[in-house]
């Protein structure tokens, strides 16, 4: 009893030291002067426009992230840089559309796992540039850029990884069928991808019901683990792409259901690792991204998400494809706002290399850009086109307010593209479920998005395909 006194007395008075304001500031000033900022990247599957509270989901909850919202930065207008898993990391990791670094494919294919490419060892990921201002480097998750040497996480850059190969409905063994890829209905004898570490299966099948707890645990971890030195983490959720599943704590406690559930348990993680930087003393000096690789996965039906008011879902360039939801978290750095600054996953590769003092690799066009002054200072962008890719050809292109689309498709369920000549012309700020064309009234703006495009074309390389 005494001894339990003792312990609770002494863990009190280090408790209120660590809570001193002066000293937590003082150290957080010292960091900064010092080292260069730690950067986290949280990168959800398949999760939809809508899905968050601070979207305004009205029953999955999300105190966490709503929470790093009011906190941080929430952007109206953040893309993924393509529709689908493989070809949105690619853009992330390398600051480049996929068409460049041939990780965007016509055929709508994404990488299986019988697939013979992967990302292009010639390519440069952000862990491999930060890597040469000395970041300690890891991958949580979801991997989803190549199984084959050169194409591996530890092949691009991080020195730790813990994760899936692929998507969670993807398996390495022959026999299953196809058509059980992509099914919520698991096949006959159950899911089958295996959880790797550094290259090593540590489980086949792997326990999907412990996936987000076990790289959790991974990511808090590494960051107590790193605190000491600049770091970069990316930890790339498996959830909710389905198969949906959530741990004992969380299943069957949303109101939205097994999707809903899952939502929330990776909420629940988003706010252990926020708790371990300011735990660790570092929050102060430590970019957080939350993100999503793409909109949600519509033909799934309940055990899909939502895109909110966004038209369409995963695998269309339509804005539920693609816009998701993107908030920036940095105390003491990063006011508390929102933003309606269209900016993209391509723009945190120079914006992270600008904050750690790496200048830009050369021999290559980079399409995202700093955005340092958005984050940190209110800034607004001067105008600039993004495009939207399906696989390798071009369906859509932004700018301003404006986006013309020069073909259309449902993400899924619709066979063939339709074309439109004059193309369909939206105001996204007016109409952001792209419902009312006016394509007749600007024709002036349908000039300078061709004239964007043409510029945009005269830059590409298209490397061959890598998703074979
Ligand atoms: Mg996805």
């Amino acid at each position: 009893m005494l001894l339990l006194r003792i312990i609770s007395a002494v863990s009190s008075l280090l408790g209120g030291l660590l809570l001193i304001p002066g000293a937590t500031a003082a150290r957080a000033a010292s960091a900064r002067v010092s080292r260069p900022p730690n950067v986290v990247i949280i990168f959800a599957d398949d999760l939809g426009y809508g899905d968050l509270g601070c979207y305004g989901h009205p029953s999955i909850r999300t105190p966490n992230l709503d929470r790093m919202a009011a906190q941080g930065l929430r952007f109206t207008d953040f893309y993924a840089a393509a529709e689908v898993c493989t070809p949105s990391r690619a853009a992330l990791l390398t600051g480049r559309y996929p068409i460049r670094s041939g990780m965007a494919n016509d055929t709508r294919r994404v990488l299986f796992p019988n697939s013979k490419g992967g990302l292009p060892p010639a390519e440069i990921t952000l862990a491999e540039a930060l890597k040469t201002k000395g970041y300690a480097t890891a991958h949580v998750g979801k991997w989803h850029l190549g199984i084959h040497e050169g194409s591996r996480p530890n092949d691009q850059g991080f020195d730790f990884s813990l994760g899936l190969p692929y998507s969670n409905d993807m398996d390495g063994r022959p026999d299953l069928p196809r058509g059980a890829s992509g099914s919520p209905t698991p096949p006959k004898d159950g899911w089958n991808v295996a959880l790797l570490q550094n290259g090593k299966v540590v489980e086949q099948p792997a326990d999907q019901t412990t996936l987000t707890r076990r790289y959790t645990e991974a990511a808090v971890k590494f960051v107590r683990e790193h605190a000491g030195a600049p770091f970069f983490l990316y930890f790339a959720h498996t959830f909710p792409h389905v198969p949906l599943f959530a741990s004992p704590e969380f299943k069957g406690r949303s109101r939205r259901g097994i999707y809903g559930d899952t939502v929330e348990e990776l909420d629940w993680s988003v706010g252990q690792v926020l708790e371990s930087l300011r735990t660790a003393g570092i929050a102060e000096n430590t970019l957080v991204v939350f993100t999503s690789d793409n909109g949600p996965w519509l033909p799934q039906r309940a055990q899909g998400g939502s895109a909110g008011l966004l038209r369409e879902g995963k695998g269309s360039t339509w804005e539920g494809g693609m816009r998701v939801p993107g908030i920036a978290w940095w105390p003491g750095r990063i006011q508390p706002g929102v933003s309606s600054v269209p900016v993209s996953t391509m723009d945190l590769f120079p914006t992270c290399l600008a904050l750690a003092g790496v200048p830009l690799p050369t021999g290559r066009v980079l399409d995202g850009q700093d955005i340092a002054g958005v984050l940190f200072g209110g800034a607004t962008l001067p105008e600039r086109p993004f495009f939207y890719y399906r696989g390798e050809r071009l369906f859509a292109c932004r700018l301003g307010d404006f986006k013309a689309h020069f073909s259309t498709q449902a993400g899924y369920g619709q066979p063939k593209a339709e074309k439109h000549e004059p193309p369909l012309l939206f105001n996204l700020a007016i109409d952001p479920s792209e419902k009312f064309d006016l394509a007749p009234q600007h024709p002036d703006v349908l000039e300078a998005i061709n004239r964007a495009i043409a510029a945009h074309e005269a830059s590409l390389e298209r490397a061959p395909t890598q998703l074979n």
